[in-house]
């Protein structure tokens, strides 16, 4: 839920920011075009103009027509020092003369036209002359490109929505697993804790009740040590959620004759003899931490439940694969898909040996994390065989 609204309001800053850039680039792009528009009428006018002043450059003297090219001659005016009318094209007839110099918009026969005033001195004659012309598109056109312009900026607006949506949805995705994972794990440790610690609190009531401290504060230190126990599992676990493998290219041969020593006083004790068989030095790249502690994990499983009567363990090692193989009491079918679940422990386990449901579940994760895959087979009362294929 959180992310679901934290995906919303990222996406939504990016969607008011890049309309918020689609705006600024919009309305500095329409005052260039406009500024540009106003040049260019301002070239033009002008340019009519210079061929008005041309026509009575060229007028001969007392002549009562002025020369002026077709196209012009409906748009120009003339007028002398005193406002009088010396030409008036058919679009000036109805506007009064204004000697404002300049351009001006003005609306005549209801339609926008700039019109240039400007003097003149051309021998003994003095006077204005004004031309006009019909407002160019873009300027006339202001408003719906502003219109289009925030239609587009919108509809562009949207789709950066969605698009930023979808990107950060699939950005905060392992942020949003590994936060479902601190849950699950948040909960099963405190469901592991609960019995232990309920069972340490009614060691301490008995020894109260009873007077009996001694064997109270005993099994209150058996409770207290089961406990330490299960929270440095559940540390181990919490730090391989997080873990930033370091991997390194190490001698597998050797680690797991190594590790597989350790357990070897154990696996007496049980009667149980422990084979290793490796290629020499084969090489894989791994994190040696967490290899060995696959390792120790199988191999103390495959000692925790072998039979009363002993057995054997077999550890294999080819380039491709570990296999750790014992005799001992086995899985039964229906514990089999659960056996890699944390805090899973088949009944028989249950009853009979410690432990937390904790180990495989780790062999799991460090097999994933290296990109391995894990295969189990088992009969019960016949023994398991676990598989690590590199
Ligand atoms: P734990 O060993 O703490 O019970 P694990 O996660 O290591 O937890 O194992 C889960 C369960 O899988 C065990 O409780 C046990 O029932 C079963 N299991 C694991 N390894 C073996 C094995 N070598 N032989 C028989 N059962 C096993």
């Amino acid at each position: 839920m959180i992310f679901r609204r934290i995906s919303h309001r990222i996406a939504g800053q990016f969607t008011a920011f890049v309309f918020l850039l689609l705006l600024v680039n919009g309305i500095t792009f329409l005052a260039v075009d406009l500024q540009n528009d106003r040049f260019q009428r301002r070239n033009r006018l002008t340019r009519s103009a210079e061929v008005v002043f041309q026509g009575l450059r060229e007028r001969p003297r007392g002549a009562a027509r002025l020369m002026l090219p077709p196209q012009l001659r409906e748009r120009v005016r003339i007028v002398d020092a005193n406002g009088t009318s010396l030409y008036t094209g058919s679009l000036f007839e109805d506007i009064p003369f204004d000697a404002e110099e300049g351009i001006d918009v003005e609306t005549i026969h209801d339609e926008p036209y700039g019109v240039l005033t400007t003097p003149f001195q051309i021998r003994d004659l003095e006077g204005f002359v004004q031309v006009a012309e019909r407002e160019s598109h873009g300027a006339q056109g202001l408003p719906f490109r502003i219109f289009l312009l925030l239609i587009v900026s919108i509809a562009v607006s949207v789709l950066t929505f969605f698009i930023g949506l979808f990107f950060a949805r699939s950005s905060l995705k392992p942020a949003e697993e590994m936060m479902e994972r601190l849950e699950q794990f948040t909960q099963d440790a405190s469901h592991e804790l609960r019995t232990p610690l309920a069972s340490l609190n009614s060691s301490l009531d008995l020894a109260l009740k009873t007077g009996n401290h001694r064997e109270g504060i005993e099994s209150a230190k058996e409770d207290v040590q089961e406990i330490s126990v299960l929270v440095e599992r559940l540390l181990e676990l919490a730090r391989l959620d997080t873990f930033i493998l370091k991997k390194e290219t190490i001698d597998a041969s050797a680690l797991l004759a190594e590790t597989a020593e350790k357990f070897r006083d154990d696996a007496g004790k049980k009667h149980v003899t422990l084979h290793v068989t490796a290629e020499p030095a084969v090489k894989i790249d791994a994190d040696p931490t967490l290899f060995k502690q696959l390792i120790s994990n199988l191999l103390s499983n495959a000692i925790k439940f072998s039979k009363k009567e002993g057995g054997a363990i077999t550890a294999t090692l080819t380039k491709d694969s570990l296999t750790i193989k014992d005799t001992g009491i086995g899985i039964p079918k229906s514990a089999l898909p659960h056996i890699f679940d944390r805090f899973y422990r088949a009944d028989s386990a249950r009853t009979q040996r410690e432990g937390f449901g904790l180990g495989l579940s780790l062999v799991q994760e460090i097999a994933e994390q290296h990109g391995w895959k894990v295969e189990v087979e088992s009969m019960e009362n016949y023994g398991s065989i676990f598989v690590i294929r590199f």
